[in-house]
Order: C-alpha cells, then sequence, then structure tokens
C-alpha cells in the first residue's frame, strides 16, 4: 500500500498524526533543550523547531495557490528559507513552540477550507516538481514524521505507520534511480522481496527490518540494520 493510494482524509490524517507525534516530542523537550544539537549537522534542535512550522507556513502558500490560481511559492529562494530558519532559532522557546503551534493551526485550516475543485490544482513544490496540491498530505507528513526523530529526544522511525514507511522507501530509492545513484545496493527487509536499486552487480547489502532499513536510507544511521559490503552511507536523498 502507497501513501498517495490511500482516500485523501487517510492522508491528512497521517500528516495530523505526525505532527501530533512531532508536537509531543517538542512538549517533552525542555526549553533548555532547544538550544542543544538535532540529528541534522549544524542545525540546533530551534533551527529545527521554526523549519518545520515555516515548512506549514509553506505549504499555506501552495494552498493558497491551488485555492486561487496566483502563483506563491514555497520560498522565494533558497537564501530566504535559510535566512528564515536561521532567525527563527532565534527566537524564545515560547515563541518557537507558538511558532510551530500557529503554523500547525494555519495549514490545518487551509487543508480543511480548500474547495473540492482546488485539489487537483498544480503547483510546484521546493525542489521545482510539479505536483497536485495533494501532495501536500504527502509532503508534510515525510516532514513531521522525520524530524520528530530529528529532534532527537525518542522519536523512532519504528514508531512510524507501515504505510509511511513503506512510501519513504519507494520516494527514495526513486530518487536514488532518477539521480543514477546507487548502483550496485541491494535493499533488504526482513520478510520481503529485497530491491536492488539499478542492475549492476551487487556491491553491498542493507537488511533489517522495515524501519531500519528506512532510517538507514533516510540518512539517519545504521540502527538495527546490517551492511554488508562498502559501508559507505546510504546516498543522498532530498
Ligand atoms: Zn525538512
Amino acid at each position: 500500500m502507497a501513501f498517495n493510494d490511500l482516500d485523501l482524509s487517510e492522508r491528512l490524517d497521517l500528516a495530523r498524526r505526525g505532527t501530533a507525534y512531532f508536537a509531543q516530542r517538542l512538549a517533552d523537550l525542555p526549553d533548555g533543550g532547544l538550544s542543544g544539537p538535532s540529528l541534522l549537522d549544524g542545525w540546533t534542535r530551534a533551527h529545527l523547531v521554526a523549519h518545520v512550522g515555516y515548512n506549514a507556513a509553506a505549504l499555506c502558500r501552495l494552498l493558497d495557490w491551488a485555492a486561487t490560481g496566483v502563483e506563491t511559492p514555497m520560498y522565494e529562494s533558497a537564501e530566504q528559507r535559510a535566512q528564515e530558519i536561521a532567525e527563527g532559532a532565534t527566537l524564545s522557546p515560547a515563541a518557537i513552540r507558538n511558532l510551530f503551534e500557529h503554523t500547525v493551526a494555519r495549514l490545518d485550516g487551509s487543508w480543511r477550507s480548500l474547495p473540492d475543485a482546488a485539489w487537483n490544482a498544480e503547483v510546484r513544490t521546493a525542489q521545482g516538481r510539479t505536483v497536485p496540491v495533494s501532495e501536500t498530505a504527502w509532503i508534510r507528513s515525510r516532514e513531521v514524521w522525520i524530524h520528530a526523530v530529528d529532534l532527537g529526544n525518542g522519536g523512532r522511525f519504528g514508531d512510524f505507520p507501515t504505510v509511511v514507511l513503506e512510501s519513504l522507501l519507494a520516494e527514495i530509492v526513486g530518487m536514488w534511480r532518477r539521480k543514477g545513484e546507487g548502483g550496485g545496493l541491494v535493499l533488504q527487509v526482513d520478510g520481503a522481496a529485497s530491491v536492488a536499486v539499478d542492475e549492476t552487480a551487487e556491491t553491498r547489502r542493507v537488511s533489517g527490518s522495515l524501519a531500519g532499513v528506512v532510517r538507514w536510507a533516510a540518512g539517519r544511521g545504521a540502527v538495527g540494520v546490517t551492511v554488508a559490503g562498502a559501508d559507505e552511507g546510504p546516498p543522498r536523498w532530498l
């Protein structure tokens, strides 16, 4: 089962569940923990929470675009996006928590108020892909579930719904294939058929639970997986 085969209401529900999962990790974190490192290079947890908040605001711009037909990109530029996050990270802990809650509520409001006819309207993502605006459910799910782990205070891939894990794996492998990366790499999820990234001879194999293999493929470390062959980490995905 792939995320995008689900009904829209189920997809939005998975995004909301992921948001609640992120919100719980954030609630567990004392204010002093926000200045500590996230699992993402160079970002404190404050950067990460600001990013997740601004991501919701950026997705609202895509929903506005779909609703009005007036092109409003997620971000003006990569520089503007980075600057916004850097400035957001300097806010007080209370303001950062507020930013997160406020943008979550706005995104939910935009989803609830989008007219039925607008859900197939095409918009452009920050990566430059043209997609129906319903894709915002997946983009947001991916963000909140994975970044909940990146907070580094107890979030686990093993807590993700199976459909989210399976769709992440399909997306990551698809991205590697499009970029011509991951040659010779085979992924072996316990109990499932192995997946060769390309048709060249196998040079390494990563085996383990679905959660472990997805975690590894997403560049979040080799925990609960066995890597046979060159252990050079996964190719870049996003
Ligand atoms: Zn992100």
